[in-house]
Order: C-alpha cells, then sequence, then structure tokens
C-alpha cells in the first residue's frame, strides 16, 4: 500500500484527515487537517498541548506531535470525505515512550524477534441509550433475561446493520451481532488479527459505534457497569501466539488441545493479574463490575478471581476450544492498546518464566467460588489496582518507570476526585456512629 497520502485522498475523494492519537485513558484526540496539508502533517506530525489531555505532561511543555500511521487508515464509511488516522506521538524529535500506541509498537516488535505473533479479537459490549444516558434507548427492552432478545435486536436493526455493513465494507470480516445480557446491551464480533490491528479496529469501533448511535438520536457507552443491577459492558479478549502460519497454542494432545506453552502464558496472566489490573479495568466504575453482586438476568457474567477453566464464564480465563483462551477480565473502558500490552506483556513473562497456572477449576466460580482455598482474589477497586501496577517490577521493566509513574499519578488524581464526594450512602450508614 502507497503511504503517499495526498495520493490515496485524491484516489478516494477524501477531503479531511482526523490525525488521531490515544491519551493514557484510551480517550481519542484528534485534528482535523484538510488533504492540502496533508504531506507536511505526516512527515512533521499535527501539534498538541500534552498536559491537555491524559499524558503525565505539565503546561511548560513544548508541544506532542502527533505522526500519523498511513497503514492504520481508515475512511469513515459513514463520512467518507474524511480519512481517521491513527498517530503515535513525540516530544522534542524523540518517540514518547510511555505513550500508549507507541509502546505497542515496540513491545509487538520485540515478541516478534522473539518469535512470537499475538493475534486477538475483543468483544466490545456496549449499551444503546437515550441521549441523556438514563436508560435503554429502547422503552420496550425490559426483559429480565434479555439476552439475544430477537425482538429487541431487531428493533435496533438500523444502527447494528449500519456498523455492521460498515464493518464489513472495510474488510474487519464481522460475523455475528447480538442483544446481550442487560437491556439495551449488544454485541458485535469480528475477525481477530494482530494486536496492533485489533487495538486500531478497537479504537475505531468505539468511534464508530458512538458516532453512528448519535447519528441515530441515541448514545452509545462501553462504560463498565452503567446500571448497578444489570450487566456491565466486559471487553473479553480472546487470545493465541502464533509463529508464522502455526498457532503454537494448539497442540491436540494438551489439555483441552492447548499447549505447554499456552498454559505458560495462561500461567503468565494469573501470576500478574493484579498488576494488569489497573490497565484492563481502569476505570472507578470497573470495579462495580468485578467482585459484583448477582444481577437481575441471575449472573455478572464478569469473574471475582484469578482462576481458569474450560468452556465455562464463570472465571477469569475460559479455553472454550483447542488452540485459544478467553480473558474475561477487562471491561469496556480499557484503553484499547494497552488491553493488548497487559496480555502480551504478562503472557510473555508466563513463557519465559514457565509459570505454571495452577489446577483448572471445573465449577460454577459464582456458586461454589467460597470452597476454593488459595486463589487470588482481584483487587475491589482502583486504588488496590493501581498499588498492585505500582509493585510489579515485570511492568517497570517493560512500560518503564515514565509510564508506571506516570499513569499512577494521573489515576490517583481520578482517585482523589472521588474521594472528594460524599455520598448518600456514608451519610446514612455513618450520620449516627
Ligand atoms: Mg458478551
Amino acid at each position: 500500500m502507497t503511504t503517499d497520502l495526498a495520493k490515496i485522498a485524491k484516489e478516494r475523494g477524501i477531503k479531511y484527515f482526523l490525525i488521531s492519537y490515544t491519551d493514557l485513558f484510551g480517550t481519542q484526540r484528534a485534528k482535523l487537517c484538510p488533504t492540502q496539508a496533508i504531506t507536511e502533517m505526516a512527515k512533521n506530525g499535527a501539534g498538541f498541548a500534552g498536559f491537555a489531555t491524559w499524558l503525565p505532561m505539565s503546561p511548560a511543555d513544548p508541544d506532542v506531535f502527533a505522526i500519523p500511521d498511513a497503514e492504520g487508515l481508515i475512511q469513515l464509511p459513514w463520512k467518507p470525505e474524511v480519512g481517521w488516522l491513527p498517530a503515535n506521538i513525540h516530544m522534542a524529535g524523540q518517540e514518547v515512550a510511555y505513550a500508549p500506541r507507541n509502546l505497542l509498537v515496540r513491545l509487538a516488535a520485540e515478541a516478534e524477534k522473539m518469535g512470537y505473533t499475538m493475534k486477538t479479537g475483543v468483544e466490545c459490549e456496549f449499551f444503546l441509550l437515550t441521549q441523556d444516558g438514563k436508560g435503554a434507548s429502547d422503552p420496550a427492552d425490559t426483559q429480565a433475561k434479555s439476552c439475544y432478545d430477537q425482538q429487541a435486536l431487531m428493533r435496533r436493526y438500523e444502527v447494528i446493520t449500519e456498523i455492521c455493513d460498515a464493518m464489513l465494507s472495510l474488510g474487519w470480516k464481522p460475523y455475528q451481532n447480538d442483544h446481550e445480557d442487560a437491556n439495551g446491551q449488544f454485541e458485535m464480533n469480528w475477525h481477530y488479527d494482530r494486536a496492533l490491528v485489533t487495538a486500531d479496529r478497537h479504537s475505531f469501533f468505539k468511534y464508530m459505534t458512538k458516532s453512528i448511535a448519535e447519528k441515530h438520536g441515541m448514545r452509545a457507552t462501553f462504560m463498565p457497569k452503567p446500571f448497578l443491577a444489570l450487566t456491565g459492558n466486559g471487553c473479553h479478549a480472546h487470545v493465541s501466539i502464533w509463529k508464522g502460519d502455526k498457532n503454537l497454542f494448539e497442540d491436540q494432545k494438551g489439555e483441552l488441545g492447548v499447549s505447554q506453552l499456552g498454559y505458560h502464558f495462561i500461567g503468565g496472566l494469573i501470576h500478574n493479574a493484579d498488576a494488569i489490573c489497573a490497565l484492563t479495568n481502569p476505570t472507578i466504575n470497573s470495579y462495580k463490575r468485578i467482585n459484583a453482586p448477582r444481577t437481575i438476568s441471575g449472573a455478572t457474567w464478569a469473574p471475582n478471581t484469578v482462576t481458569y477453566t474450560g468452556n465455562n464464564r464463570t472465571h477469569m480465563i475460559r479455553i472454550p476450544e483447542p488452540g485459544r483462551f478467553e480473558f474475561r477480565l477487562a471491561d469496556g473502558a480499557a484503553n484499547p492498546y494497552l488491553l493488548q500490552i497487559a496480555l502480551l506483556v504478562a503472557g510473555l513473562d508466563g513463557i519465559k518464566n514457565q509459570r505454571d497456572p495452577g489446577k483448572r477449576l471445573d465449577i460454577n466460580m459464582y456458586t461454589e467460588g467460597h470452597k476454593v482455598r488459595g486463589a487470588k482474589r482481584l483487587p475491589l477497586n482502583l486504588l488496590d489496582a493501581v498499588r498492585g501496577m505500582q509493585k510489579s517490577s515485570l511492568l517497570r521493566e517493560k512500560l518503564g518507570d515514565g509510564f508506571v509513574d506516570g499513569y499512577a499519578s494521573l489515576r490517583m488524581e481520578d482517585w482523589n476526585h472521588y474521594m472528594r464526594e460524599l455520598t448518600q450512602y456514608e451519610k446514612e450508614s455513618t450520620m449516627d456512629c
């Protein structure tokens, strides 16, 4: 593919490029540039004040320049005169080492050198809400068990098929769409790919879904737990490691058709779960999805403990079939790049150190979990998760102190804002102390 963006623009009728980078909290920041300026922008980048976004910078720092990756270009299916370009950021002539996309590019390249290509597919659950975000956009969507509700799915046919048609036109190979477990909740699946490709598509999917929902007078949210009594938005990831055309996780002689290398990778995720939780479950609200009580539908579908199993959805890791596993911990707030980084770094640590994932548990963790002795618990809140990340020598080594300390300081700001709220529960439970 040519990387001459001016030429591509002319061929495809693109009038504007959206040069977009993703900050540490997963927010996409962009400049809209006319094609006349794209050759210069592609070379030197679009300028931003980094401190104005979720980056650990000061107002005195020089400009950040977002240099687009032409290979990641996506022409907006609902507005074809605009081309979206994911970008890596630079400051003072250097790559910003802790920026999420920059980091994933570097870590995926390091893994390639070791002979490992991580491929993933993500399941981005979301709600279609009224514009004010107060409830499901569909007032008739009220069933207690609303999963796969055909009637409710088809009442949102226009929105869902506009997004699915867009993915078809982009060549993502989407293959199914459904109504999920909560009222107003949906999921759309497309084919897995290399980690960076999936991360770019995951970012674009969130942008596209919100944009198309807005066009239809609704609000799409990926918030982990927008309604306490309903199932939250997970972002399950299906993971395998490849060498060329060979899936290294597949072994017909292995337990459940998974190789020793695959079990070591799972062992790495189990060993490092408390360290990566601040990345996979990054918000205060995330901890109301995991460790949560039963929902109206009967289950939260989110894990509470650091355990793995076969084809059983009550654990952190599920092995649904030979050659891959599903990581069920992450939620809709996970930064698409940091999610891939968490999987890659923790999993490769497992391979390198031949980590033992322990015994597979073939039990219903929601009802029998209390019988299990010694299983690690997930952090109970964002503060514990951030502290777990800060203590991780693996994350410090692989992501750098700049990332760990910078990310921790921004998340602590968030936590401190939260702690300045006085809740009704506190008043009621403490007034008569
Ligand atoms: Mg789902």
